[in-house]
């Protein structure tokens, strides 16, 4: 009697064993599609005709830009999440031929970006402004898209890991060509002000921009993780 009843409560365990374990699969396996499912689209700013902002050091913020993308790209490959970049090189997306470059070129990246929807688009790109005593990062979003004021809140606050003095504030913006035509969630992250001297200096500096594309990885992930629940 009693070895039937130990028999019993063997198997009752072995059955609660099982369970578990095919619930930790499911949760682990679950956990890796949805990481694999994740798209960002990377947008380095500007390349070759355009050079976008010239720094007082002389730094062209086309470069600046490519360099940091290509920072975030690697960081977020490593964490399993798709990237689509919309430039890798020094160049432009214009098609060859007559028209604006400039339009062309915005046009090509809006289109790459409604065409790949993905989570989230990532546009790179650094400041600049009259006056040399202006600089830290600042986040920009479409005035309409909620999805897109909620990144840049996540992405300025995840900004703060490069430097805990920056108290600029995310901004909503209506004119952009790029928030305003995109039909995912898109936000402008101005790394930097090129005209600051100061700035300038650290925004060509490969360790920095390592600092600025891991919290800009952080912002990418703690947005995508919060729309998840
Ligand atoms: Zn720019």
């Amino acid at each position: 009697m009693r070895k039937k009843v130990e028999l019993v409560i063997l198997l009752l365990l072995l059955a609660g064993l099982l369970a578990v374990s095919k619930n930790l699969e499911r949760y682990v396996s679950s956990g890796k599609v949805k990481k694999a499912e994740i798209t960002v689209v990377i947008d380095a700013g500007h390349g070759d005709q355009d050079p976008g902002k010239i720094g007082v050091n002389d730094a062209l913020e086309k470069d600046v830009n490519l360099q940091i993308a290509q920072k975030v790209k690697k960081l977020l490959k490593k964490k399993n999440i798709k990237v689509i970049m919309t430039r890798e090189d020094d160049t432009s997306l214009a098609k060859d031929g007559g028209g604006n470059r400039k339009v062309q070129d915005m046009k090509a990246r809006v289109e790459l970006i409604n065409k790949t929807k993905p989570d989230l688009a990532v546009s790179i790109h650094q400041n600049s402004y009259h006056e040399e005593g202006i600089c830290g990062a600042q986040v920009f979003y479409y005035t309409h898209s909620t999805d897109g004021e909620r990144a840049a809140g996540i992405m300025q606050k995840a900004l703060l890991a490069v430097d805990q003095e920056n108290h600029r504030q995310e901004k909503a913006d209506d004119g952009y060509y790029l928030l305003r035509r995109t039909e995912v969630p898109t936000i402008i992250v101005e790394c930097g002000f090129l005209s600051n001297r100061e700035e300038a200096e650290k925004l060509v500096d490969e360790k920095y921009q390592k600092k600025i594309a891991k919290a800009v990885v952080q912002g990418i992930e703690e947005f995508v993780g919060s729309r998840e629940k």
